[in-house]
């Protein structure tokens, strides 16, 4: 692998594709795959992953916001998708790039169709976001009665999906729960199916709900953080590889003498004769205030190096007094080998938080 000459977020696509194969290896031959590729496709590059994906045979993709969407169209994606959480604002736009939003409420429903209407089109796709237990975002399954009545009523629009979100797929100790959630998720479903006369997808299971509760699975299951390689789960057991890697460089190795301080605030002292580093990664890049005065560390040659003093915008300085480095040599913050659920337990965070969080300052770089 090449040497990084600035902070890089490297992006594995072979691994992504390993992780696709792997994912798709638990479901049914039938089973439709959609690809999460909110928010950067997790902190990558929406748009280079969500070609790839697209590519390797990705059945839907689903972005948070409208805008999201645009892009992916904008770039040339042809493969449906669906917006989670869109608002009325962007409704026009979306059905201008011919994304598919959820409905949650019925505010949004009669502003769809309203747009719709004015659009002079009909049969409009739409997914129905039920709130089985997660309470964040759905229509109540007592609504179910009046959505349906009223999704009758008119050809304005065609719902393509309905669809709710575990609360904890990822904790077996929650195993009660979710399945009471998948209960709930059926018999709303099951409603819809029976009452409308064209076929509606359903889905249920994120990536941990893929692995733990196969009997969930529908018709279609929403992955995101195990095609990027992570989960909240037990990694060791699956066959997933981490996409990303964080890298960067050491621009500079300096002595202090004990007593001397390190950094904004003079956080950090020296108790001992130090040997520090400076790397060109800061809270800018990604890399939180949470960090810094003995939370977190990077790795030069696989020796681990803490990081020292308050975090600045642009530089995290290191203690790499005992670690044998130089100026330019390359340093791991995450990656295959230094997993991001390690750098991000000891923030208290999650692996979704610490990828998605790598600033768009950052340069990407695509391997194979
Ligand atoms: C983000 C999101 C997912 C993806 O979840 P992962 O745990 O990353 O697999 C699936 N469904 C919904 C509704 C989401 O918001």
């Amino acid at each position: 692998m090449s040497k990084v000459s600035e902070t890089t977020l490297e992006i594995n696509l072979g691994a992504l594709k390993g992780n696709f194969d792997f994912l798709k290896s638990k479901l049914q031959s039938d089973t439709l795959f959609l690809a999460v590729v909110k928010a950067f496709a997790y902190g990558s590059d929406s748009i280079v992953v969500g070609k790839y994906l697209e590519k390797i045979g990705v059945d839907y993709f689903a972005v948070a916001y409208v805008k999201e969407g645009v892009k992916l169209r904008q770039s040339g994606v042809k493969t449906p998708i669906l917006v989670l959480h869109p608002q009325s604002d962007n409704l026009k736009l979306a059905i201008q790039y011919s994304l598919e939003p959820s409905l949650y409420s019925l505010k949004l429903l009669k502003e769809l169709e309203k747009v719709v209407f004015d659009s002079g089109i009909a049969n409009y796709p739409v997914h129905m976001k039920f709130n089985t237990g997660l309470n964040r975002l759905g229509f109540k399954l007592s609504d179910v009665d009046l959505l349906l009545n009223t999704l009758a009523e008119s050809s304005l629009l065609k719902v393509r999906s309905v669809f709710s979100h575990l609360a904890a797929s990822e904790d077996i100790n929650e195993k009660k729960f979710t399945e009471n959630q998948i209960a709930l998720f059926r018999s709303v479903s099951e409603k819809f199916i029976n009452r409308l006369n064209y076929p509606v997808i359903r889905h249920l299971c994120n990536t941990s709900g893929v692995l733990n509760y196969p009997e969930a699975h529908f018709d279609m299951v929403r992955c995101g953080i195990g095609l990027y390689g992570y989960g909240n789960f037990n990694k060791k057991a699956y066959e997933l590889k981490p996409v990303a890697s964080l890298k960067s460089i050491v621009s500079q190795v300096f002595n202090a003498a004990a007593g001397e301080t390190v950094g904004y605030n003079r956080g950090h002292v020296c108790r001992l004769d130090s040997k520090i580093a400076t790397i060109p990664l800061g809270h800018a890049d990604g890399v939180g205030r949470q960090y810094g005065n003995g939370v977190g560390a990077v790795y030069i040659n696989h020796q681990r190096a803490n990081i020292i003093g308050n975090v600045c915008m642009d530089m995290i300085m290191i203690d790499v007094t005992e670690v044998e480095c130089k100026e330019g040599d390359e340093v791991v913050v995450f990656g295959p080998s230094h997993p991001a659920e390690e750098a991000a337990e000891v923030a208290n965070t999650i692996s979704y938080e610490l990828i998605t969080g790598v600033s768009q300052r950052v340069t990407r770089k695509f391997i194979k």
